[in-house]
């Protein structure tokens, strides 16, 4: 296969990581014969710095020349002040919002091997594997008026909370699929007992349920969510629920993982494929990135666990390019990786063999040459 994709770093550890992912992509392509080409453009903090835009347009040119988009992190304390009118996350915003990308697919899985990264009991989280799917492109984040302003009575602000019954049915619909695929267990969080937009989100999910018989619905109230994913996360397969709340129970879930470092994610325009093809060219691509942020703390020290960034590009050759075998095997390199005791400090617990960003990216590329693998996450594989 011959495949673009466009690289956005960003900001801080974006680069770092993301570096580190087009290196084992290159092993792919040695070991199966595919042709990747990367186009790199500036977005977030640096492209402020660079052009005076968060996403300038050279970037989103080449964003809708590629095949799919493996970003990195934008943001950072540079960018920080609240009354500079252009911040970097804009970027990633407008990005979602250009390429209609409205859900977000955050799996969480544990690594047995990590299990001690984890504040919570090894018991709470021994078999924990299951998938947020957050809408991306509505709610708080975009809803207008949004503004900030002072009058005589003082200071005022206000975000605004809206939904259709559109932007509902697509997302729920593309959790339904995927808990069709997996455990066929979904949970809608919401807040029907305070909000309108709650108790159209949960109407509308219960009408589409009847689609999706031999999916268990649960409704859940996003407090209780919260409770749930630290006290009992393995009764979740698959968790959809509105932008904003998404944001925060997909942080969250990172943490019971043992770091931020270990998680990618996936946003897409559609449901994933079911037919193992590649998606159609023509079309506007994926995006793919670390859950994580730029983590100014230790950017540039190149201790950055490129985990995460390595995992979204194996999301980005199952889902964007129907390349199941390939992704195994950056999964199974990942895996043997952990198994022999090398970490990033962020997962040594004091202990392994801690590397750094590099040395632990040139060790897993290095294992796609040889690594055998069987379909070790299968829930996840099947989708294609
Ligand atoms: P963060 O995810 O950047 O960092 C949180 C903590 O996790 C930090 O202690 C950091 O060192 C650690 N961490 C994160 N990724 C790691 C990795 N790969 N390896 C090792 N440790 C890692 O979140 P934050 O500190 O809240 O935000 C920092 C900046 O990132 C802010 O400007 C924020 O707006 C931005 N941000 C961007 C995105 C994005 O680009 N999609 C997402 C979240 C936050």
């Amino acid at each position: 296969m011959d495949l673009r994709i466009a690289v956005l770093g960003g900001d801080g550890i974006g680069p770092e990581v993301t570096a580190e992912s087009v290196k084992v992509l290159d092993a792919i392509g040695r070991r199966y014969g595919h042709e990747f080409t990367y186009i790199t453009g500036p977005v977030g903090g640096t492209a402020i710095d660079m052009t005076g835009s968060a996403l300038p347009a050279d970037t989103m040119n080449i964003v809708l020349g590629s095949d799919a988009v493996l970003f990195g992190a934008v943001g950072g304390p540079k960018w920080d002040n609240p009354e500079i009118p252009i911040r970097p996350e804009d970027g990633i915003l407008k990005l979602r919002k250009n390429l209609g990308l409205f859900a977000n697919l955050r799996p969480c899985k544990i690594y047995p091997q990590l299990i001690d990264s984890s504040p919570l009991k090894p018991e709470r989280i021994q078999d924990v594997d299951f998938i947020i799917v957050r809408e991306l492109t509505g709610g708080l984040y975009f809803g207008k008026p949004k503004r900030k302003w002072e009058n005589s009575r003082g200071r005022r602000a206000v975000d605004t909370l809206a939904y259709t019954e559109k932007e509902i049915e697509r997302v729920v619909r593309v959790a339904f699929e995927l808990a069709r695929r997996r455990r066929k267990v979904l949970h809608s969080v919401d807040k029907m007992n305070v909000m309108e937009t709650s108790r159209l989100w949960r109407e509308v999910t219960s009408e589409l349920s009847v689609e999706f018989h031999d999916v268990e619905l649960h409704h859940m109230l996003a407090d209780n969510a919260a409770i749930q994913i630290v006290t009992n996360p393995s009764v979740f397969d698959v968790i959809v629920t509105e932008n904003m709340f998404g944001d925060i129970l997909s942080d969250e879930s990172a943490v019971i993982g043992g770091s931020m470092g270990m998680l990618p994610s996936a946003s897409l325009a559609s449901a994933p494929p079911t037919d193992g093809k590649k998606r159609r060219r023509g079309g506007k691509p994926a995006l793919y990135e670390p859950i994580h942020g730029s983590a100014p703390d230790i950017a540039g020290r190149g201790i950055a666990n490129p985990m995460a960034s390595i995992l979204s590009a194996a999301m980005m050759l199952r889902w964007s390019f129907g390349l199941q075998e390939e992704a195994d095997a950056i999964e199974a390199s990942i895996d043997s990786a952990i198994s022999d005791g090398y970490r990033t400090v962020d997962i040594s617990s004091g202990g392994g063999n801690v590397m750094g960003t590099s040395q632990i990216g040139d060790m897993i590329a290095g294992r796609i040459r040889t690594v055998s693998y069987t379909h070790l996450t299968l829930p996840t594989s099947d989708l294609v």
